[in-house]
């Protein structure tokens, strides 16, 4: 039976049964994992002394890959080898948190390798926890998911004509920005401003803005098939469903 011994972050767990728990944790070298914790929940089992807790960064085990797709791998031991207790000490830094989880589960495989990501998601949650504006770290994580995945928007050119400039609204469908030109001929587009467009296109290293989490963010609800639980609290769910000012539509 395959053994995975690996750093990993919890990105959800719930109840299995009254004694057990499923967890999904983000593995380094394996990606998402799906494991059944036995006996966790009475903590009867020295192994897991300290419990799992979403968000906890720790040294994982677990037996069977399961072989069969969807099957549950067990997990045999757990250490928490790191503690950012800042993300608990608000309630923006911690849906912020919550929310980098939600999505990193929702978007990636089980046993599909993102250790850039993992790295990136690491540090992401070191940022939140010490951030007073959760925003900026929010914005850089959703580019490194979508570009992890390899779902990162077309943002530096029309997805229609190849044209670089006045590129004026985004497609979710056709996956990128379009041009004034060509945005007639498309139906679903959203406007979108041209200090947005900077941070989006990473030309605006160090701002944070709604317009460039909203846009994001409805890009990956766009491939969720839903809304992210968590996206309604960290912006008004107007700015959330626009994403750009009132007056900015075409
Ligand atoms: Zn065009």
């Amino acid at each position: 039976m395959s053994i995975l011994q690996d750093s990993a972050i919890v990105l959800r767990e719930y109840a299995y049964s009254e004694t057990s728990q499923i967890i999904v944790f983000f593995t380094m070298t394996a990606g998402k994992v799906r494991a059944l914790g036995k006996g966790i929940r009475r903590g009867t089992k020295k192994r897991f002394a300290s419990g799992v807790d979403l968000l906890d960064i720790g040294k994982v085990t677990v037996q069977g890959r399961g072989e069969r797709s969807g099957g549950l791998a067990t997990l045999t031991e757990w250490k928490q080898t790191r503690c950012l207790s800042g993300l608990r000490e608000s309630l923006h830094r911690l849906h912020g948190a919550q929310y980098v989880a939600e999505v990193t589960a929702h978007l990636t495989e089980e046993w599909d390798p993102h250790p850039g990501l993992y790295q990136q998601l690491e540090a992401s949650l070191a940022l939140l926890a010490e951030s007073e504006e959760p925003l900026l770290a929010l914005v850089v994580y959703q580019r490194a998911l979508l570009r992890s995945v390899g779902s990162l928007p077309v943002f530096d050119q029309c997805v229609g004509c190849d044209r670089t400039t006045e590129l004026t609204h985004f497609s979710t469908l056709d996956g990128g920005m379009i041009c004034s030109n060509c945005a007639p001929r498309h139906r679903e587009t959203k406007p979108v401003r041209p200090e947005t467009l900077a941070i989006l296109c990473d030309r605006a290293k160090g701002t944070a803005s709604e317009g460039a989490f909203a846009l994001l963010n409805h890009h990956i609800a766009h491939l969720m098939g839903k809304m992210p639980a968590l996206a309604p609290q960290l912006i008004a769910p107007a700015r959330l469903a626009t994403g750009e000012q009132r007056g900015q539509e075409s």
